[in-house]
């Protein structure tokens, strides 16, 4: 039996144009990108143009890091603050509903001596600008706010988080791996982190924007070859999927956009029945979080193979742990646990939302008669 793929939050499969063009890399192209020879330097170019193609989708006054993921490139990211103790800034203010990388980097600090605060979020899932001002001080150093939620799909208003971080002379790290490349990217950002694998790009690797007047102490040591911080043989293959992907995109993205929205709006008319977890107007379409009281989403899930979902996010069901992002919402237990979630991609097709929508329901009729 053929599994209908709705799970484009947790990964995406990969562009053909983007095997493509990872292919000859591991093939016969397999020069060490930092080599001086000949095959060195054609590999060093296959970098160079991916990293051109990605810093094409960033804000033109920064410089793209690659990294083996976005968790490495918001690790490295929030080594800034270290940089910043010494101006008596020692706070990290991250938005409640982070992903674990972030969140959990930010526990990390806390360990080192670092203060960490959380910033509420509203019952759509939407940060309150009007409290947001009281949420930094002159003691902050970060303020992390995600672009696009990878549990519920909100898009948080991050340039007027960053404008009001850099107020109070904090910078800001925006996680954008669920919006890069299908939204704008925040031009006040200081720190933009990013993924391969949630672009139809490959797993393995993921970049971080750094605003030029920004130093980021490195995290892996070494060879330094990368800009001289991060160390480790790049994969010109990976950086080359990433690329293409990111290339594929900025020129597909109306197609991309028209196409979800599409998906979107047939599963919410089959889905009706369901309530949707989060803002319904500040929302990535791709992402569909819906909940039906009285549902045990381990027992739906189980009944209901054919489909590839997910209960809450990828990450949190992968840990065993609650959904902390459903819950900053409000939601009660009972709800968090009848909640799934649903993410359309490019290569979906409406058949395809359709089945799953016919077989999901048809178990969930089964399970609450
Ligand atoms: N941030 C968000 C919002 C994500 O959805 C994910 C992946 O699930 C990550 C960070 C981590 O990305 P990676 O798998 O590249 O480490």
């Amino acid at each position: 039996m053929t599994t209908i793929y709705l799970d484009n939050q947790a990964t995406t499969p990969l562009a053909p144009e983007a095997l493509d063009a990872m292919l000859p890399l591991l093939k016969d192209n397999f020069g060490n990108p930092h080599s001086s020879h000949v095959m060195g330097r054609q590999a060093a170019a296959a970098v160079a143009v991916a990293r051109e193609q990605v810093a094409s989708l960033l804000p033109r006054n920064g410089r793209v890091i690659f990294t083996s993921s976005a968790t490495e490139a918001i690790n490295l990211a929030m080594g800034v603050v270290r940089n910043m103790v010494s101006q008596g800034r020692d706070q990290i203010a991250i938005l409640d509903t982070e992903h674990a990388a972030v969140r959990d980097t930010a526990l990390y600090y806390g360990t080192l001596g670092f203060e960490t605060s959380r910033i509420p979020v509203d019952p759509q899932g939407l940060v309150v600008l009007e409290h947001l001002e009281a949420c930094f001080g002159s003691k902050t150093a970060l303020v992390g706010a995600m672009l696009v939620n990878n549990e519920i799909g909100v898009i948080q208003p991050v340039e007027q988080i960053a404008e009001m971080a850099h107020r109070a002379g904090a910078l800001m790290l925006c996680d954008a791996v669920q919006g890069f490349g299908r939204i704008d990217m925040p031009q006040q950002a200081d720190l933009i982190a990013l993924s391969g694998h949630k672009i139809y790009g490959p797993k393995g690797i993921g970049a971080l924007w750094v605003r030029d007047d920004i130093e980021v102490p490195p995290l892996i040591h070494g060879g330094g070859q990368e800009q001289g911080g991060r160390s480790g043989t790049l994969s010109p293959a990976l950086c080359a999927g990433l690329g293409v992907a990111a290339k594929l995109c900025a020129e597909r993205r109306e197609e991309d956009r028209v196409h979800i929205a599409s998906l979107a709006d047939k599963a919410r008319s089959l889905f009706g029945d369901w309530t949707v977890n989060g803002s319904l107007d500040q929302r990535y379409p791709g992402n569909l979080n819906i909940r039906r009281d009285g549902l045990d989403v381990g027992r739906l899930m189980s009944d209901v193979r054919g489909v590839a979902f997910s209960a809450g996010s990828a990450c949190a069901s992968g840990s065993g742990r609650p959904s902390h992002v459903l819950a900053a919402l409000g939601l009660q237990p009972t709800q968090i646990k009848s909640s799934i979630r649903l993410g359309f991609g490019r290569y979906t097709s409406i058949e395809e939302v359709e089945q799953a929508a016919h077989l999901i329901n048809q178990a969930a009729e089964k399970y609450l008669s």
